[in-house]
């Protein structure tokens, strides 16, 4: 499975989501690099951070008014 589902052929530039091209039957790649890995390797540090761990943290996420709960 690729990495990403927008490809481009290499030989001829067409846009697809497999890696052959429905066009010319050339090696189509990801069309660009991934932003960031999916593997979030710093959430642990984000949690401490942010207190995820600590007793009061689910009381501090927002929570809607009491006005739109309607
Ligand atoms: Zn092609």
């Amino acid at each position: 499975m690729a990495r990403q589902q927008m490809q481009q052929c290499k030989s001829c530039g067409t846009y697809c989501l497999t890696t052959v091209c429905p066009s010319c039957g050339g090696v189509a790649q990801a069309a660009a690099p991934m932003k960031w890995s999916p593997e979030d390797k710093r959430a642990h540090l984000r949690r401490r951070l942010e207190g995820v761990e600590e007793d009061g943290w689910p009381k501090s996420l927002p929570t809607l008014a009491s006005d739109e709960e309607e």
